[in-house]
């Protein structure tokens, strides 16, 4: 198997190919070995599962996968890395490359036609240039049993992020509505070509088999999370009535204090069970 991140071996391999690094697609090529490892070895992924990989690029973490999953199925946006990544991972007959925007693909559907019989998991060195959109789809499909990504290391910081924190923010809820996250381990800069400006994080999430909260509208749940953060230093009173306007700034005292909360809490302090009560209350109004 080629050692993709060793220096001396890639270099070489991508002038033999013309290649030159994109930075509107997010290329940071991995060049420790460790970290490849230690993502496939510490996301879990075993001859039960069945693995996407978003953006294998030159293929260090694709080669991991592939010789701990069952399946591997890798999507890459960037058609140049074809002749390399058939040299790099062409051995593996447990991996299907699809040549196209990750956005672009129904992943329930994905899932279902690849890993039937096998656990699926996620796992990525994302392109941070999207990685929200990117999250979001993995986490809304609503398929996977962890989705293991690296990020930047403040991404990972909200993600992971407790109530009450500066990171605490509405991605942090929309995250840990659909997972519990997990920091795994820092990663440096100097570990990939070409260098980023920032540190990079491993990151887990394991996708909640059931909601430990009762939630009576999701619509209006996430709603009620965007409204309460979008006027994050304000009273959580003056960003439900303007995100829900029927209620009125008495209208939405009333909802807090129906919930047992101080009119002067503010938003971003809130766990998620508080939310979920706040929008069934609201919920429940509406009807
Ligand atoms: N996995 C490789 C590694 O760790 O060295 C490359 C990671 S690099 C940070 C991100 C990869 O995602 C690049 O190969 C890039 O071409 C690919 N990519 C960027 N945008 C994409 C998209 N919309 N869909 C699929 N892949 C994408």
């Amino acid at each position: 198997m080629i050692d993709v991140c060793n220096i001396q071996v890639m270099k070489p391999l991508l002038e033999a190919h013309g290649f030159h690094f994109s930075k509107a697609k997010g290329q940071n090529f991995l060049i420790a070995r460790w970290v490849p490892e230690e993502i496939a070895r510490q996301s879990g992924v075993d001859q039960t599962v069945g693995v996407l990989e978003i953006g294998p690029g030159i293929g260090p973490l694709t080669q991991q996968l592939c010789l701990n999953a069952k399946k591997v199925c890798a999507v890459e946006l960037d058609k140049r890395l074809q002749p390399i990544l058939k040299t790099t991972v062409g051995e593996f007959e447990n991996l299907q490359i699809i040549w196209d925007d990750v956005l672009k693909q129904d992943v329930k559907k994905l899932v279902a036609e690849q890993f039937s019989g096998l656990r699926p998991m996620a796992c990525a060195n994302l392109p941070y240039y999207i990685t929200s959109p990117i999250l979001t789809a993995l986490l809304e499909a609503e398929c996977f049993q962890a989705v293991t990504v690296m990020v930047q290391k403040e991404v990972a910081q909200r993600i992971a992020a407790k109530p009450g924190t500066a990171d605490y923010s509405a991605f942090t809820v929309f995250c840990q509505y659909y997972a519990e996250p997990e920091i795994l381990f820092d990663v440096p800069a100097h570990c990939f070509l070409p260098q980023p400006k920032v540190t990079s994080a491993v990151v887990t999430l394991r996708t909640r088999k059931e909601l430990p909260w009762e939630i009576h509208s999701k619509e209006i749940f996430f709603r009620t999370v965007r409204a309460s953060f979008a006027m994050r230093r304000k009273k959580l009173t003056n960003g439900l009535a303007s995100g829900f306007p029927e209620l009125g700034k008495a209208g939405a005292e009333d909802v807090i204090r129906s919930c047992g909360l101080s009119e002067n809490v503010r938003g971003e302090t809130l766990d998620i069970g508080q939310f979920a009560a706040i929008a069934n209350e609201i919920h429940r109004r509406r009807k």
